[in-house]
């Protein structure tokens, strides 16, 4: 059966689902980076993001948190509640990497007073530039109370996958999440988180030795990007499903 895509992102394509409602999420093997002017193909990639996402999103639905997940269909694509995406894209940081030593001259490992949360405007033609919680609410991106609801759950988020990744022996240094509206059971608008938690939008670095374990393999050419990939599916025990897939 020919799936109808809906949206053709740059790691993921999202199609029609099979009932109302529902969409399916396709995880690809291309890998970007420099919003797109850096591309590669990583065999397996998608697979591992699949499995690992589904994992994390998963754990999130057990603490309360609404997310789009439904269930993993295939080693590639999982279906999805069909959410219109707040363009807004929501970063966490508990040490300081990436943009924020570009910008503001930290050095790179330093733990953060406490969590920063930023928001970027979701626009690849503008480079996704920063946003002040007044920008987001006077250009009608999200109501206040939604952007009440994204902060406390992307806090909640935190907190927890923090605690998750160091039972494992990982940092979780930083991440990036997106929220989706859906209408409740009762016509109520509802935020949930959507999208992915990978190592595409995450920064792991091995708690012992600080090895990155995420995109920033790529992004600074270090190698041994999908076996980064495998090392955190391997380490939330997830890697034996690959066994099941065909
Ligand atoms: O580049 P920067 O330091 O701002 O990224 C912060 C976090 O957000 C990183 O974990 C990165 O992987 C993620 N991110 C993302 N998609 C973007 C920008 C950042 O997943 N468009």
């Amino acid at each position: 059966m020919k799936l109808r895509p809906i949206y053709e992102g740059k790691a993921k394509t999202i199609y029609e689902g099979p009932e109302a409602g529902t969409f399916i999420q396709h995880f690809k093997d291309s890998l970007t980076a420099q919003n797109g002017v850096k591309t590669a193909n990583l065999p397996g990639k998608g697979i591992m993001n699949n499995l690992i996402s589904e994992h994390l999103m998963l754990a999130l639905h057990e603490i309360g948190i609404p997310t789009h997940f439904i269930r993993r269909m295939n080693a590639r694509e999982q279906l999805i509640r069909q959410v219109e995406i707040i363009k807004i894209e929501v970063v966490v940081r508990n040490i300081a990497a990436g943009s924020l030593v570009k910008r503001l001259g930290k050095t790179e490992g330093d733990r953060l007073p406490r969590s920063i949360v930023e928001y970027y405007l979701k626009d690849d033609k503008l480079g996704d530039p920063m946003l002040s919680d007044e920008h987001i609410t006077a250009f009608n991106l999200a109501s206040p109370q939604e952007l009440d609801d994204i902060l406390s759950m992307a806090l909640r988020v935190n907190d927890f996958l923090t605690g998750l990744f160091w039972a494992i022996n990982i940092r979780l240094v930083d991440f990036k999440l997106e929220f989706g509206r859906i209408f409740d059971e009762n016509g109520e608008m509802r935020v949930i988180l959507a999208d992915e938690i990978s190592p595409d939008n995450c920064r792991l670095w091995d708690k012992s030795s600080n090895a990155k374990l995420d995109k920033d393999r790529f992004r600074e050419d270090l190698g041994d990007i999908l076996e980064s990939y495998q090392e955190v599916a391997k380490r939330l025990n997830i890697l034996y499903d690959l066994n099941q897939m065909a």
